[in-house]
């Protein structure tokens, strides 16, 4: 359920209904808007927290939130977020675009992707140390050393860095080093991270699932929102479908229903949505033009010897053209990139 506050209330008139809400045992989650501040309550015996909350004079209503979603949900924060990071935020009018290798091969590869990326204009690098990968006899990724390589190239850029952690075991260690911590798709239900997650603050970077609905990818969200860390970002990857000719099946409608339905930013990852580089630019295009809020692209210095996900993979000449080619089509939706 959510309290909704009177117009004019003070600090202290929400300091004083948040500490009695917590005194009778609920959970609480402030929104804080423009005009209005929201208290999101989550516990049992919601009538008995609704009657003591109408009772309260600095309390104008209360509302029953029929979603799963409570705290992902538009009805709890009616206004978009936007999540601040570095020197850049997720969210406004500005389209953010996180790019690089699907894994870090060593550093000259990664250094070579990043300066590629950086001077086409993403503010983002994106590069997996831990990699997920469906074959246990493929390549796992370069895990401690990656993030190593990662600082050195942070530091030599200046770009932020977005990196998968895959377990809550390394969460410390991934956080240390990123900016954004992705969870993959093969991940978005692993609730124990996610959970773990939820007490860190630091941006999570959430994938849909192979498989997952939308409310099943906003109820993954829940899970890190439920701990106080409200700074996630959805990213619309694909899914599976019975069509073999692409790798997923990019769902670009998620774009502007969850959207609807959320005030969360989303952006959307055309290389694992479809697999083939060639079009990667199409639905990148169409991903703005659906409201998306960033893109997350791989490149890769030479596609043909990445170790992984080469196919999908732009080369920075292409990925240089694509940003042109993106400039146009961002400003025919009103923003900018
Ligand atoms: C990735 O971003 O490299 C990745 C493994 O993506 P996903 O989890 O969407 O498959
Ligand atoms: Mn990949």
């Amino acid at each position: 359920m959510i309290v909704v506050m009177n117009p004019g209330a003070t600090q202290k008139d929400v300091t004083k209904i948040t500490d009695k809400l917590k005194t009778m045992g609920y959970g609480v989650h402030l929104s804080t808007g423009e005009n209005r501040t929201v208290i999101g309550v989550i516990g049992q015996r919601r009538e008995e927290a609704a009657q003591a909350m109408e009772a309260m004079p600095e309390v104008e209503q209360v509302v029953f939130i029929t979603r799963p979603f409570k705290l992902a949900g538009r009805e709890f924060h009616p206004e978009d977020t936007v999540i601040n990071i570095g020197n850049t935020s997720v969210g406004t009018d500005e389209v953010i675009v996180m790019a690089g290798p699907c894994a870090i091969e060593n550093e000259d590869q990664l250094l070579q992707a990043a300066e590629a990326i950086k001077a086409a204009g993403a503010k983002v690098l994106r590069a997996g140390a831990f990699k997920p990968r469906t074959s246990p006899y493929s390549f796992q990724g370069l895990e401690k050393q990656g993030l190593q390589f990662l600082n050195e190239v942070r530091a030599k850029t200046g770009l932020l860095i977005v990196t998968e952690v895959m377990d809550q075991f390394t969460i410390d260690e991934v956080a240390e080093c990123a900016d954004i911590i992705q969870v993959g798709a093969r991940n978005m239900q692993n609730y124990y991270l996610l959970r773990e997650l939820g007490k860190i603050r630091k941006p999570v970077l959430l994938k849909r699932g192979l498989s997952a609905t939308i409310e099943e990818w906003l109820m993954a969200a829940e899970y890190i929102l439920s701990g106080g860390n409200y700074d996630v970002i959805l990213c619309e990857r694909g899914i599976r479908t019975f069509e073999p000719y692409t790798r997923n099946t990019l769902d670009l409608s998620a774009v502007p229903l969850v959207k609807q339905l959320s005030h969360l930013p989303v952006i959307v990852d055309p290389s694992h949505g479809t697999g083939l580089s060639g079009l990667v630019p199409a639905m990148s295009k169409a991903a703005l033009a659906a409201g998306s809020d960033g893109l997350m692209i791989e490149v890769h210095p030479n596609p043909q010897e990445a170790v992984s996900d080469g196919p999908q993979s732009l080369t920075p000449d292409q990925f240089r053209n694509l940003m042109e080619e993106l400039k146009g089509v961002a400003a025919s939706v009103g923003r900018f990139i």
